[in-house]
């Protein structure tokens, strides 16, 4: 099923999940998937690392047990940046034979270590592409508080129109902990005349090492609020965790009471912090 027809009669739940690291054991994904899937979302992602390689395959498995074992509607996340055409027909091609029918087209970031080396510069390149080759549901990243490459607000708007209008029929934001982001970033978009669903990505921080990897990989704004909770807590891992579940579910009572399309929520792999926000907001979303 092309999740973007989920939209529209409820407020939509997915989950992002990524594969082990090679440092941890293969199963512990499908731990966790076991956890996850019980909550019965309405999708569920997997991302692929810009870097390629043996994650694409690990990311391929998941996302096909995740649609053809758990039953559950699987996106990929394919980020360009290192992708000759040839590898992403292939790509589309295993995509095709495991039934997997969304993708979320990326450009990838440009690491210091991995020097770019593909045929795409930027995601919209890459929607032009999957549209020509196949029929997928294609979906795109959106940043509330703009992309940190992005020049200006109006800058980004643009970008993101443009990937709209290369085919991209559904979006998702990158983690933010300030509504009030999302709601301007909603209106840009609308000016903009962009109209396909936006699903807002939420994180539940709750350990100490996630918030800073996230300030230093997305440049996202750490409201007062936040900060002053995460500093209470810092030194009691269990507070921290319960303290990062009551903050996302805060987040996710007031967007739906906006009407959002969607809730994204980054597990990081975690049944048990997914299943505690979900017990809170599922008669919300369904309402
Ligand atoms: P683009 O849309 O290409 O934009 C990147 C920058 O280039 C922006 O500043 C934009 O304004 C600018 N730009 C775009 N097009 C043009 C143009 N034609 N001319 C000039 N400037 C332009 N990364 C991974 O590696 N793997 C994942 O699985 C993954 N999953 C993600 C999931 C979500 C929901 C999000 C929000 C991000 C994810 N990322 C992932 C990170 C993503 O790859 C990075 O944020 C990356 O830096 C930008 O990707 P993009 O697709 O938004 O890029």
């Amino acid at each position: 099923m092309k999740t973007c027809n989920l939209f529209g009669s409820k407020t939509v739940l997915s989950f992002e999940v990524f594969p082990p690291k090679a440092t941890s054991p293969e199963n512990t994904i499908y731990q966790a998937l076991d956890g996850l899937t019980k909550l019965n979302p309405d999708f569920i992602s997997v991302t692929y690392g810009a870097g390629g390689g043996r994650n694409c395959e690990k990311s391929l498995q998941i996302a096909s047990d995740v649609k053809n074992k758990y039953g559950i509607e699987s996106i990929m996340h394919l980020p360009c940046v290192n992708l000759t055409r040839e590898n992403a027909l292939e790509i589309l091609d295993k995509l095709k034979a495991n039934h997997i029918e969304n993708i979320l087209a990326l450009r990838g970031d440009i690491t210091d270590w991995i020097a770019p080396c593909g045929d795409f510069s930027h995601a919209n390149e890459l929607i032009e592409f999957i549209r020509e080759n196949g029929d997928f549901n294609i979906l795109a990243a959106c940043y509330p508080e703009k992309h940190p490459e992005s020049k200006s607000l109006v800058d980004d708007i643009q970008n993101l129109k443009r990937k709209v209008d290369a085919g991209a029929g559904q979006l998702v934001t990158q983690l933010f902990l300030d509504n009030d982001y999302f709601s301007a970033f909603r209106e840009r978009a609308a000016i903009a005349g962009i109209s396909v669903p936006i699903e807002a990505g939420i994180m539940p921080v709750t350990n100490k090492k996630s918030i800073e990897r996230m300030v230093s990989l997305c440049g996202i704004n750490l409201p007062k609020k936040f900060l002053k909770t995460m500093e209470r807590y810092e030194n009691n891992p269990v507070a921290l965790r319960d303290a990062g579940i009551a903050y996302a579910i805060d987040q996710i009572v007031d967007l739906t009471a906006q009407g959002v399309d969607g809730i994204h929520l980054y597990t990081m792999n975690n049944p048990y912090v997914a299943e505690k926000i979900y017990s809170a907001v599922y008669r919300l979303l369904a309402a």
